[in-house]
C-alpha cells in the first residue's frame, strides 16, 4: 500500500526497458542486443568458475577486470571504475558527479534513463534540443553555467555520432563541469573520447559490455576518467554495495577482452549489416539517419511509425517506437543477424506495398 512509500517513491516515473517477450520464433530488434553470441572464450571462462568459490564474496575491487581493461585501453587501473552494467555506473555518475546547484544538461532526444536518474537523485536538469537534423550542437552547451553535461556518443536513439573535435571544444569551454560521454555504441562507429582523458580532468567516458561484447545478460559496465572522478564513484559504490561485480561477471568479462579477433569479427559483421539495411530501407521509402551504432533510426515518407510497428509485431518482429512527439514518426531497429535483417526487410516490403 502506497501509504508505506517514501515520499520520493510517490514521485518516480521509472524507466521502461524494451520488452522481453518469450514467444518462439520472435525476431527481437527492440533493445539493441547483439545478435551474435559472446566469444566462446566467455563460455569456457564461466564453466571454469568452481561452484565452490561462490561461497566466497568476490573481489570488492574487481582488480582482475580493472587490470584487463587498463591494459587494453592503455590507462591506469585507478582511472577505471566497474559496475553492474553501465546503467549502475551511470546511476553512480549522476549521484557522485552530476548533482550540483546549476542544472545538468543533456539532449531532449537521448537515452531516456537520464531524466529518470535526475528525478531519483533530485538533480535539476535542462533538456537541450537537438538541431532539426537531429544532431547535438555543442554550441548550445557552452554559454551557460551548468552542473554537468551528459550525452551518449553515438547518441541514442538517433545513432548519430559527435566528432572528437567537438567534444574537445566542449571540455575546454566548460572546464568546471564534468562532461560524461556514454559510449554504449562507440565500437560500431564514431571516435572514442578515451584518448582525451589524459588531457581533461573533467572528462568521464562510460562503456558497457552489453552491446558490442554481446554480454547484456552478464551486467558489466565501466567508466574511465581522472583518478579523482573515479574516486568519487568508488566512494558512492562503497556506500551502497561492496560487491556489485559477482564472480561469474568478472570471469566472463575478462575472457571477453581476451578474444580480440572474435570481437573485431562480430563488430564488423554488424557494421556491414547496418550499411546493407540502410540501403534496403531507403529503397522502401524510408529516410534513415546516418547511424554509427548497432541500430537504425528511420521514418517512412507515407506510413505512420506506430502502424508499421504494429504490423511488424503481428508478424513476430518487434522494433522500438517512442511516443515522444519529436520522434514518434521514427522506428528504432536493432541490427540483427543476416536472416533477421532479411526477414525485417521482407516484412516491411509487404507492409509498405499495401494501399
Ligand atoms: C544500452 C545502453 C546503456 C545500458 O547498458 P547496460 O550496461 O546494459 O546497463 C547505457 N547507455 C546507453 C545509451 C545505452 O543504449
Amino acid at each position: 500500500m502506497s501509504q508505506f512509500w517514501s515520499p520520493i517513491v510517490q514521485t518516480l516515473t521509472p524507466y521502461v526497458p524494451g520488452e522481453q517477450p518469450k514467444l518462439p520464433g520472435l525476431i527481437k530488434l527492440n533493445t539493441n542486443e547483439n545478435p551474435y553470441p559472446p566469444s566462446p572464450a566467455v563460455a569456457t571462462a564461466l564453466q571454469a568458475v568452481p561452484a565452490d568459490t561462490l561461497r566466497l564474496y568476490p573481489d570488492p575491487d574487481s582488480s582482475a577486470l580493472k587490470e584487463a581493461l587498463s591494459t587494453y585501453h592503455d590507462v591506469q587501473p585507478n582511472q577505471i571504475f566497474v559496475g553492474n552494467g553501465s546503467d549502475e555506473v551511470l546511476a553512480f555518475v549522476f549521484m557522485a558527479l552530476l548533482k550540483h546547484e546549476a542544472p545538468l544538461l543533456f539532449p531532449d532526444i537521448t537515452y531516456s534513463f537520464y531524466p529518470v536518474y535526475c528525478k531519483l537523485f533530485g538533480i535539476d536538469y535542462q533538456e537541450v534540443p537537438l538541431t532539426p537534423a537531429m544532431e547535438i550542437d555543442t554550441a548550445d552547451y557552452v554559454n551557460q553555467s551548468c552542473g554537468g553535461i551528459i550525452f551518449p556518443n553515438p547518441n541514442a536513439p538517433t545513432g548519430i555520432a559527435l566528432s572528437l573535435a567537438k567534444i574537445e571544444e566542449l571540455l575546454i569551454k566548460q572546464p568546471n563541469a564534468v562532461v560524461a560521454v556514454d559510449e554504449a555504441y562507440i565500437d560500431f562507429g564514431g571516435e572514442s573520447a578515451l584518448p582525451l582523458i589524459h588531457k581533461y580532468p573533467n572528462l568521464l567516458v562510460i562503456r558497457t559490455f552489453s552491446k558490442s561484447r554481446s554480454l547484456a545478460g552478464l551486467r558489466v559496465g565501466f567508466a574511465v576518467g581522472h583518478p579523482k572522478l573515479i574516486e568519487a564513484l568508488e566512494r558512492v559504490k562503497n556506500s551502497f554495495n561492496s560487491y556489485p561485480m559477482d564472480r561469474m561477471a568478472l570471469a566472463g568479462a575478462v575472457a571477453s577482452y581476451g578474444d580480440e579477433a572474435y570481437f573485431q569479427q562480430t563488430r564488423k559483421a554488424i557494421i556491414d549489416s547496418r550499411e546493407q539495411m540502410t540501403q534496403a530501407l531507403e529503397k522502401l521509402g524510408f529516410s534513415v539517419l546516418p547511424s554509427s551504432a548497432n541500430f537504425i533510426f528511420a521514418r517512412h515518407e507515407s506510413y505512420a511509425a506506430s502502424q508499421l510497428a504494429a504490423g511488424l509485431r503481428e508478424r513476430a518482429i518487434i522494433v522500438r517506437h517512442f511516443n515522444h512527439p519529436r520522434i514518434n514518426q521514427y522506428l528504432r531497429i536493432s541490427i540483427g543477424n543476416p536472416d533477421e535483417c532479411k526477414a525485417l526487410i521482407q516484412t516491411l516490403t509487404l507492409l509498405t506495398s499495401k494501399h
